[in-house]
């Protein structure tokens, strides 16, 4: 199982020598801890610093702010590796997302005081948007930020916040103008160390992704300093984040990818092995006829996704294309995790197997990053030009 299509321009020796690196740690330190992750609601803090060591969370992070300037395509990998161990518990694709903030719109002292920090995983990012009143309706966001001093006063309070437990440094989306809409907000950088007045709220609990801890936040008169803003002035989070969406975007297509490869592998090795009415449940013509199309929709996916993973690299990846690898990614994702659980019958429903679990998983996919109603609007828009 590749990330990789055979033909795709942007993969590099580098980027394959990165793929087995990343391939051998995930078998080594992610696959093992899976299952206790899932029941502690939580993945190990050092985990993030094992990935930090192996440079597996360096790789699109430049040389100058201790990465090695590799580009989003060995976040790509990174990301395919992990998920395509069943996994959707570790948080590093929001890591890659605030990392590629600092390094779009950070100040020289931002990226140097922050990003090797990242890249070690000795800091853990969040990215903070969703309100408890608001989450498709960005720019109508409450939590405020206001001048006092050279500081800003946050306060208000976020919503499902990956990484929300862990998390030490956390974008969040807030108004410094009140009376604007989406012109008045912008991105602010909270250290969680010694933040007086921010408080993380309980782990959520959810129906799938169990291993990440999701988490609501509180703002209450916490005092930032003004050098925290992300990027020259205020005002400029909402073009900010609607800049950086086609890689979060990019990510839940590559997390789709991963999650496809892993489940029909295992549906595959189930139903080579059970039998039923004298014969495999491979050999009924049902089962290979569903497991060819889940197949060849995970080619189709593959393609796509390198596609964008090409595009995204030279800066042509637009909001409509990033839509549509979420938003198809993601459908088919949770159609072949349907398809595959059925093929395991009644073990299918027992979360000691795999396939329950990716199915589970599976579903957020079409929420988060931006619900797929409003992929399609934003699909539409490219269209009613
Ligand atoms: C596990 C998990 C992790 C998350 N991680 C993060 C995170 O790290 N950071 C963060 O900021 N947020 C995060 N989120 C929040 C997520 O991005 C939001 O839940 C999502 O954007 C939808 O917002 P909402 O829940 O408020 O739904 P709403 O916006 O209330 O939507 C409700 C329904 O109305 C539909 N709808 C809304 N507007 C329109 C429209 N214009 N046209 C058609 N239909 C529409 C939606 O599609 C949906 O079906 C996470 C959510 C989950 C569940």
């Amino acid at each position: 199982m590749s990330l990789f299509t055979s033909t795709a321009k942007w993969v590099t020796e580098e980027h394959q020598m990165f793929a087995e690196m990343a391939n051998r740690f995930m078998d080594d330190e992610l696959v093992p801890n899976i299952e206790r992750w899932n029941q502690n609601g939580v993945v190990d803090r050092d985990f993030w610093n094992k990935a930090g060591e192996m440079g597996l969370m360096a790789g699109a992070i430049p040389e100058d702010f201790g990465g090695v300037g590799g580009g989003i395509g060995f976040d790509a990998v990174t990301l395919y590796e992990q998920s395509a161990r069943g996994d959707a518990g570790w948080g590093f694709g929001i890591q890659s997302i605030v990392v590629h903030y600092l390094t779009a719109y950070g100040s020289e002292d931002q990226k140097q005081k922050w990003l090797p920090r990242l890249a070690s995983g000795e800091m853990v990012g969040a990215l903070a948007m969703t309100e408890p009143g608001t989450g498709s309706d960005v720019q109508s966001i409450r939590t405020t930020a206001e001048k006092d001093g050279n500081s800003y006063r946050l306060n208000g309070s976020k919503i499902f916040i990956t990484n929300g437990q862990t998390a030490d440094l956390i974008l969040v989306a807030a108004k410094t103008d009140k009376t604007q809409g989406s012109k008045g907000v912008s991105l602010i950088a909270v250290e969680t160390e010694g933040a007086e007045g921010f408080r993380r709220g309980r782990n959520l609990k959810k129906l799938g992704m169990k291993a990440n801890d999701t988490a609501e936040l509180f703002f209450e008169d916490v005092k930032v300093p003004m050098t925290n803003l992300i990027g020259p002035e205020e005002g400029q989070g909402f073009y900010q984040m609607m800049k950086q969406l086609p890689w979060e975007r990019l990510t839940i297509g590559i997390m789709a990818l991963g999650a496809i490869d892993f489940a029909i592998a295992e549906t595959v090795r189930y139903t080579q092995e059970r039998k039923a009415f004298g014969q495999r449940v491979m050999d009924f013509q049902n089962t290979r006829f569903k497991l060819a199309e889940c197949k060849t929709k995970a080619e189709v996916l593959r393609s796509f996704v390198n596609d964008c993973v090409a595009q995204l690299e030279d800066g042509t990846l637009d909001a409509a294309k990033a839509s549509m690898v979420k938003y198809w990614g993601s459908e088919v994702q949770n159609e072949i995790m349907h398809e595959c659980l059925q093929l395991f019958g009644g073990y299918g429903f027992m979360m000691e197997y795999p396939i329950a679990r990716l199915y589970a998983d599976a579903r957020v996919q079409m929420i988060y990053g931006g619900t797929n109603e409003i992929m399609k609007e934003l699909i539409a828009r490219s269209l009613d030009t």
